[in-house]
């Protein structure tokens, strides 16, 4: 047993290091992603749960590297927030998604919200709400077609430092979801001081919502309280009919998943817009 004991302490260090040596890997590799164009960005559109129409669209930042191959985001945005990369590479997003969605209206298509990740490390930067503002300004898109989604564990983090951001941006006219709502046991009572218009509940209750009665409890309660507190509610992950009748019959406002759509190009999310929608 002791022998077994060691051997295993042994392949738990070799696997550790290797987590650190990708971790490396990934971190360098990245540094040169966006002057080597590596990075892509692919739009997820959000359905009314009422009437089924397309009233917004998820940007999610996409990574193909020459050796690495496709990186999960999963993988390279924690990396890129330890190393501080975030902050450019999140610049880059939000810049081109806002010049994305000028082009489609330009373009004569039906407007809706584009709504875009923030990191926890974005949103703490001083310069955040006056970087949102200029690139709105020099990309000449209207506020109120961005909608920032920042998580609930981001927004709790430090919730008067959170109110004082969520302030300024709400000024300048920007709305602010909170995303992966339910799993960080927010404090109420800040959730009224906070100046946020969606609650996106986190896709982990909704995968279980056929089978999980406590799961469903939880969906049907932030549904309730979001109504009560004048907040509107998306929820993403839905992948099955069963799961859209349940969030539908609950009063869940708007719907996100593979159901509808997986995250799109742009050129693709255009041709499913018009298929969807033909004038
Ligand atoms: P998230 O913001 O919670 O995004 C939702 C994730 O669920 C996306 O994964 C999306 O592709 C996936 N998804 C959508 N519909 C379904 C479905 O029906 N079933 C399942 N199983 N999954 C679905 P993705 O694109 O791999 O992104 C993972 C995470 O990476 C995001 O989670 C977000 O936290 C982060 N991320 C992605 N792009 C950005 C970005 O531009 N900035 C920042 N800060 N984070 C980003
Ligand atoms: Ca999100
Ligand atoms: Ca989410
Ligand atoms: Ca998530």
């Amino acid at each position: 047993a002791k022998q077994n004991g060691r051997n295993r302490y042994c392949f738990f260090t070799a696997e550790i290091e290797a987590l650190a040596v990708r971790r490396m890997q990934v971190v360098s590799a990245l540094r040169h992603a966006l002057e080597q164009h590596q990075l892509t960005i692919h739009y997820q559109p959000q359905f009314s749960a009422r009437d089924g129409r397309i009233i917004g669209a998820e940007a999610l930042l996409r990574w193909h590297h020459p050796s690495l191959g496709q990186v999960s985001p999963e993988e390279f945005i924690p990396a890129a927030e330890d190393s501080g990369l975030i902050v450019p590479i999140g610049e880059w997003v939000l810049r081109h998604a806002v010049r994305q969605m000028r082009a489609w209206l330009d373009e004569g298509m039906t407007p809706f919200v584009l709504a875009v990740n923030l990191s926890t490390v974005q949103f703490r930067h001083p310069n955040l709400p006056a970087m949102v503002a200029a690139i709105l300004a020099e990309e000449q898109l209207p506020a109120q077609y961005l909608e920032l989604e920042l998580t609930e564990s981001g927004a709790m983090h430090d919730p008067p430092a959170a109110i004082a951001v969520m302030d300024q941006l709400h000024e300048h006219g920007v709305r602010m979801a909170i995303d992966d709502f339910g799993i960080a046991y927010s404090s109420l009572s800040y959730l009224k001081k906070f100046k946020v218009y969606k609650l996106k509940i986190d896709q982990s209750f909704v995968r279980d919502i056929s089978a999980d009665p406590e799961d469903r409890a939880i969906v049907t309660a932030i549904i309730a309280m979001a109504r009560g507190l004048g907040l509107r509610t998306i929820a993403e992950g839905v992948e099955t009919q069963a799961q859209l009748d349940f969030l539908r019959e609950h009063g869940c406002d708007e719907i996100q998943g593979y159901y509808y759509s997986k995250p799109l190009t742009a050129e693709q999310f255009g041709r499913f817009v018009q298929e969807v929608e033909p004038c």
